[in-house]
């Protein structure tokens, strides 16, 4: 890419984020809530590094992927030339629990107690403390990810009992077919419930770029946005294991 190149994709996601911060702030502002209180990760998966570095140099350095090749090939590419938080979003596998939790400071996907001793031993390991929301899966169709409601407040207990990992909250994608305001109109009653086991675990990650009026209707406090920021996702060549 030339000079024009890189400010044009720069002035393009200026753009996107402004009009996105608009929308958050009329969607805070029809929920009597701030606009502070929501943060927005931007969802990178398919984008390259660049746009980190864009992002970043626009106030955005909540960052989100959601495989694990991609995120630490992405995560060392932009290295020091940018300051940012590494979400990790997507299904993961226990083997991978070592390179996660090596660059990532929030894995928002803990589903299950052995990703939570991998992640746990793994974070140890590393001498990192790593934040974990829960994933929940509002339609307990577990094949795509996240735990049952009924399995949270057990998952809770172990990773409240993993020195590494600080429990910070739930996570949920409204399935499919679902109203979104019922999806996280549950998500809240599975947050007010975890909050009884562990009053701190105060985050609600809901909404994606189709959904995240409603989410913010419903108390999110992180919304996870990709193409409404960057446009039509295209593969720029990260191996995909
Ligand atoms: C891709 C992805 C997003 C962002 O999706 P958009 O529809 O592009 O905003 C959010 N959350 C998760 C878990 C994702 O995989």
């Amino acid at each position: 890419m030339n000079t024009n190149e890189v400010a044009d994709r720069r002035e393009q996601i200026a753009r996107s984020l402004r009009s996105v911060n608009g929308e958050v702030a009329a969607a805070c502002s029809a929920a009597n809530r701030k606009p502070e209180d929501v943060r927005l990760i931007a969802v990178t998966k398919n984008f390259p590094a660049s746009d980190v570095v864009h992002l970043a140099s626009l106030g955005v350095s909540d960052i989100g992927e959601n495989r694990d090749q991609e995120a630490s090939s992405k995560a060392a590419e932009v290295g020091l030339s940018a300051q940012v938080r590494w979400h990790f979003v997507g299904t993961l596998q226990r083997n991978k629990a070592k390179s996660v939790a090596a660059y990532a400071d929030m894995v928002q996907s803990v589903d299950r107690g052995r990703l939570v001793t991998a992640l746990g031993t793994a974070a140890r390991g590393a001498d990192r403390l790593l934040e974990v929301l829960i994933q929940v899966s509002l339609d307990g169709d577990v094949e795509r990810g996240g735990a049952t409601v009924e399995d949270v407040p057990g998952l809770a207990q172990s990773i409240l009992e993993e020195s590494a990992l600080s429990l910070r909250g739930v996570m949920a994608v409204a399935p499919l077919g679902w109203e979104p305001a019922r999806a996280f109109d549950m998500l809240a009653e599975t947050s007010e419930q975890l909050r009884s086991i562990a009053p701190q675990a105060n985050e609600i990650s809901a909404g994606m770029s189709t959904d995240f009026h409603e989410a913010i209707a419903c108390g999110a406090t992180m919304i996870r946005l990709g193409s409404k920021l960057l446009g039509h996702r295209r593969n720029v060549g990260y191996p995909v294991r």
